[in-house]
């Protein structure tokens, strides 16, 4: 990537500490393990991985909602550790799963959005407030005579609406949306979709979109970071990933995932076995265990990220394809 980052995390490292008790040591689970990432201005970077990859961790990071242990997050190349939760909130807004759960029942629409022009002082009375709450609710779709309902009249789609159109109305720097459509009906989930794309061309978003769903991040993403037990182990542009992947747990991710491309099948692997037990993290690479390319050195050795775009110790891997990325 040469565009400057907006949002960048740099060698993040952070371990949850799990069970103890009496006589009982506690353990150590590494959520997030020396991770680089970067988003640019404008650019929608799709994270992907099984569960207990890292990727809500990675998100609640980015948040500033959970301080990581090593490394350090920047927000236009200044420290996030120096700003307040409520500066944080002001430039990174959130899009949770679940918008049945986001969203306060007892506040009517009207109030929901325009809780966050209040919290940050933005609009120079209630009346200019109510005028971008009803200019926001026009942009997510939302009919007006719905300012006035609360929550529990709205249907799973429109209270996702409500929800996007919460964290747009602030104008925020960057949208971190985790598994924003996984909550809804299927029938729902393509006018989100469609509706994120739309806010994105108009508003010039900038989207950090978190899915365990393939699809979705093909349909939304510019670029993707496949995340395996906390680390990234291949980023690459969104059409150059989907159509050759080259770190062997991103081309078993695919293989399983997406309907089968005769061609792309050929060099995909299955993705063998259940995922490591994240507090038994395998030395080395973290993949071995289930890679049918394994090498000895894999058992000891942990691949860094290549110029390529993937950490395997594979030669193939680290070969830029023929394929001209886009
Ligand atoms: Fe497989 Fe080794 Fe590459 Fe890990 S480093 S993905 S175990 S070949």
């Amino acid at each position: 990537m040469t565009a400057p980052a907006l949002l960048a995390l740099r060698g993040v490292g952070h371990r949850f500490r799990v069970g103890g008790g009496f006589l009982q040591p506690s353990r150590h689970l590494q959520a997030l393990d020396d991770v680089d990432l970067a988003v640019a201005r404008g650019e929608t970077l799709g994270l992907v991985g099984e569960s207990g990859s890292g990727k809500s961790t990675a998100a609640r990071v980015m948040l500033g909602l959970l301080r990581p242990e090593t490394g350090r997050v920047e927000l236009d190349g200044a420290p996030l550790e120096g700003l307040s939760r409520l500066a944080i909130a002001r430039r990174v807004q959130p899009v949770f799963q679940d918008p049945y759960a986001s969203l306060n029942p007892a506040r009517t629409v009207e109030a929901i959005v325009r809780l966050g022009l209040e919290v940050h002082g933005i609009g120079a009375d209630t009346t200019e407030r109510r005028d971008r709450v009803a200019a926001m609710l026009d942009l997510v779709g939302l009919s007006p005579r719905l300012a006035a309902s609360h929550p529990a009249a709205l249907s799973g789609g429109q209270r996702q609406r409500v929800a996007i159109a919460r964290a747009l109305v602030i104008e925020p720097d960057v949208l971190i949306c985790d598994e924003p459509t996984s909550a809804l009906d299927v029938s729902v989930q393509a006018q989100i979709l469609n509706l994120l794309l739309d806010l994105r061309a108009r508003l010039g978003l900038t989207i950090v979109l978190i899915s365990h769903n393939l699809a979705v991040v093909e349909h939304l993403a510019d670029r993707v970071a496949v995340m395996y037990l906390g680390r990234i182990v291949e980023t690459a542009p969104v059409a150059r990933l989907f159509r050759a992947p080259r770190h062997p747990y991103a081309q078993a991710l695919l293989a399983s995932a997406l309907a089968p491309d005769p061609v792309a099948a050929r060099r995909r692997v299955p993705l063998l076995g259940a995922p490591a037990d994240p507090l038994n993290r395998p030395a080395g690479c973290a993949f071995h265990p289930r890679c049918p390319h394994a090498l000895p050195l894999c058992r000891t050795q942990t691949p860094a990220l290549g110029a390529a775009g993937a950490a395997c110790h594979l030669p193939s891997s680290d070969t830029p394809s023929q394929e001209t990325e886009p």
